[in-house]
């Protein structure tokens, strides 16, 4: 790529989207299709643009989306595992914590509705079953990240999980110790599920060893992304999913109770609409994911990640795929006889 295209993507790119991928040198004008069959990796800097595609290509393929808690998979990828239910996978979601530090009443009370609206949200999303593993919530740095690194080999291996999306190991300025011990657990099980010298026991009760091929890792803040998914077609499953989390995050009723905070001072919202589940729907839309993003999320908007890729609304991802060799071409190419 030429400077002056690179300098001029950049500035483009800043202007529409604020602190988001431009911050990094990646921008609109770094784009590439993700036809080229070169896509599945990256070299620094550039930007895989992955659309919607006709069809079921993903058929046969199974996907983990993988959170510690509750919201997290909703409000930073739930457009991209609805349209890759959509596109054919398979999907699981796998809930890392018991999630017993938020919602009203007691902990026991938060550990309870949260675990309903975590199975609320793995239906929202079209996946077919949600694990709770429930380690202990905030409190994840004191146990073994030999033990979770165990479970979620035993999990990829049992169902077979070619795809994951999970917390960017590598994601800057995460302050929340579930979010990184994950990431980090998630990074090492995906490889070592498919050494079978990892936990042969395993092996020995039947399961095969079976590597994660493609991660797509979502962050909570700046990230070094080097992937724009289109999830416009997927937005209205995105924000179901975001709405059946009641007892933690920015969705829920969030929507009605601003609207009954506005009617209380004889305002209202037009944007909001004129019943609580409308309002709850539209808060989602056009605060949570679009105008007040930063504040609720800590990422910008998703029509401001996909502005630059003409996308009403996309997510973006570290992305790492397989590499597949050069080496079998070359050698047909360019082998003689002697
Ligand atoms: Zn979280």
């Amino acid at each position: 790529m030429r400077r002056r295209d690179v300098i001029r993507g950049t500035l483009l790119g800043a202007a529409a989207t604020g602190l988001d991928v431009s911050l990094y040198g990646q921008s609109a004008g770094d784009a590439r299709n993700a036809k080229d069959p070169n896509a599945t990796w990256t070299r620094e800097g550039e930007i895989v643009v992955e659309r919607a595609v006709a069809g079921k290509p993903h058929v046969g393929k199974v996907l983990a989306a993988i959170q510690p808690h509750a919201d997290d998979i909703p409000l930073f990828a739930g457009g991209t595992v609805a349209k890759l239910i959509r596109e054919g996978y398979t999907g699981y979601l796998i809930r890392i914590t018991n999630d017993e530090m938020t919602g009203s009443g007691t902990r026991g009370e938060g550990v309870l509705h949260n675990e309903q609206d975590n199975d609320a949200v793995a239906k929202s999303l079209g996946l077919q079953k949600s694990y709770s593993l429930a380690y202990r919530n905030h409190r994840m740095d004191e146990m073994s990240p030999q033990d979770l690194r165990g479970n979620l080999i035993l999990l990829f291996r049992m169902l077979k999980v070619d795809t994951v999306l999970c917390y960017d190991h590598w994601g800057l300025y995460e302050e929340n110790p579930d979010h990184y011990v994950t990431a980090a657990a998630v990074e090492s099980a995906a490889w070592m599920a498919g050494m079978a010298k990892d936990y042969p026991e395993q092996l020995e009760a039947g399961l095969k060893p079976h590597s994660v091929t493609e991660k797509y890792y979502y962050a909570r803040g700046p990230q070094i992304a080097n992937r724009v998914v289109d999830v416009s077609a997927d937005i209205k499953q995105k924000i179901a999913s975001i709405q059946a989390i009641g007892t933690q995050g920015p969705g829920g009723d969030n929507g009605a109770r601003l609207r009954q905070r506005l009617a209380e001072r004889k305002l209202k919202l037009p944007v909001l609409g004129d019943d609580d589940s409308t309002a709850n729907l539209n808060y989602i839309e056009h605060f949570v994911l679009d105008e007040d993003s930063m504040h609720t999320r800590g990422v910008p908007s998703d029509k401001e990640i996909g502005a630059p890729y003409g996308f009403q609304w996309a997510e973006r991802f570290r992305y790492i795929g397989p590499n597949p060799s050069r080496l079998e071409a070359y050698i047909a190419k360019n082998a003689v006889k002697f």
